[in-house]
């Protein structure tokens, strides 16, 4: 609640158009716990535990354990259940796409984000002022979630994971292809592509499918509950098997998706002289894969690339841009040369699960 009294009736007028004019940073304001919106009582994705928490997706950096009240999509909700139990928030509430609550003096409203299975954007009005939280975003095409929606608003919050221009992600149908091309040729050999188990891998074993690749995909045990839970929401993923107990002379000539950090350590040996693949936006860097020890780098990302991080910024109409986690300065840049206002928020707390060079708890797990 905001803490201003009544004003006297000679300030009417005032008081009404200051209330049009309402500044959007009276509506959300970074805090040490996340993005605070007092008019409405909640955090947008906050990194400690809160009252009230709106959640925009599921990653572990986004979707933290211990809050009192939760409002996320059912999916979101059911991957914080999957991650942390029964008990993760003392109440929850499912939200879908373009339902819209009320909060406080706010309402929310919640968007497709393409980022992974349930992600929303969050639209935040209060008056007449609209912002959008976009939390992660991709304006790519993801046959495993609802594609990204252009929200309009006075204010749009980006994320900034490839916010430089040496980031375009290219079509990921054809970094597939190069994993089906590789497997072609080498048929005596295991193929083992890193992905993260939420959203990644569902989303290379859709883009396989797509291609016509039929046979049996493995999976690493950490990804199963996640990939089997895309299932019971209707993404088909065609058959997948365990890659445990399975012996190493029949997993030549397949393919297997493992967390990250599995296709370097000891777990490798049940397969028969593996090629290690690894799909994330971050293969466009050669340094990055050669580092890694990967031998085929597939350039997918869950996130947005610079020319769809500039496009979305655009589409959105907004004046004001506020850009987080990630390589915010070229972003901010680039926002000021086409006149918007743009700063960055400095939230700390995401670095993103799915891409970042953290390792990802995602990772720990496995
Ligand atoms: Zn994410
Ligand atoms: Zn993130």
């Amino acid at each position: 609640m905001r803490g201003s009294s009544p004003r006297t009736t000679g300030k009417i007028r005032r008081k009404a158009s200051y209330i049009c004019q309402m500044r959007p940073q009276d509506i959300l304001i970074p805090a040490p716990a996340g993005l605070c919106c007092k008019p409405g009582g909640f955090h947008i994705d906050p990194v400690r535990p809160v009252e009230r928490a709106v959640i925009t997706h599921g990653h572990s950096d986004h979707a933290r354990p211990g809050h009192g009240a939760v409002l996320a999509t059912q999916e979101t909700l059911d991957m914080m259940r999957l991650r942390y139990g029964d008990n993760f928030a003392s109440t929850t509430q499912a939200v879908r796409y373009g339902e819209e609550i009320a909060l406080g003096e706010v309402k929310i409203k919640f968007h497709p984000a393409g980022h992974v299975l349930g992600s929303a954007q969050i639209a935040v009005t209060c008056k007449d002022t609209c912002i959008v939280a976009s939390g992660d975003y991709k304006d790519a095409i993801d046959p495993t979630c609802t594609p990204f929606e252009v929200v309009p608003c006075d204010v749009f919050i980006t994320e900034a994971t490839f916010g430089l221009p040496v980031f375009r992600h290219g079509d990921a149908a054809d970094e597939v292809k190069k994993l089906l091309a590789s497997v072609a040729l080498f048929p005596e050999r295991a193929h083992l592509v890193g992905a993260y188990s939420l959203g990644k891998a569902q989303r290379v074993i859709a883009l396989l499918r797509e291609q016509g690749y039929d046979a049996p995909i493995y999976l690493h045990g950490a990804m199963e509950a996640i990939t089997r839970y895309y299932e019971s929401r209707g993404i088909a993923l065609g058959e997948l098997r365990a890659a445990q107990g399975v012996k190493k002379a029949d997993l030549a000539g397949t393919i297997t998706l493992a967390p990250p950090s599995a296709t370097s350590d000891i777990w490798t040996r049940r397969f028969p002289d593996p090629v290690t693949a690894f799909a994330s936006g971050w293969m466009r860097v050669r340094a990055r894969a050669r580092q890694r020890g990967v031998e085929l780098p597939l350039v997918v990302s869950d996130h947005a690339d610079w020319d769809g991080l500039t496009a979305t910024i655009a589409a959105t109409g907004a004046g004001e841009v506020w850009v987080t986690h990630g390589q915010e300065d070229a972003l901010v840049h680039w926002c000021k040369t086409r006149g918007l206002a743009a700063r960055p928020l400095d939230l700390v707390g995401y670095g993103d699960e799915g891409e970042s060079e953290v390792v990802a708890a995602d990772e720990a797990e496995a």
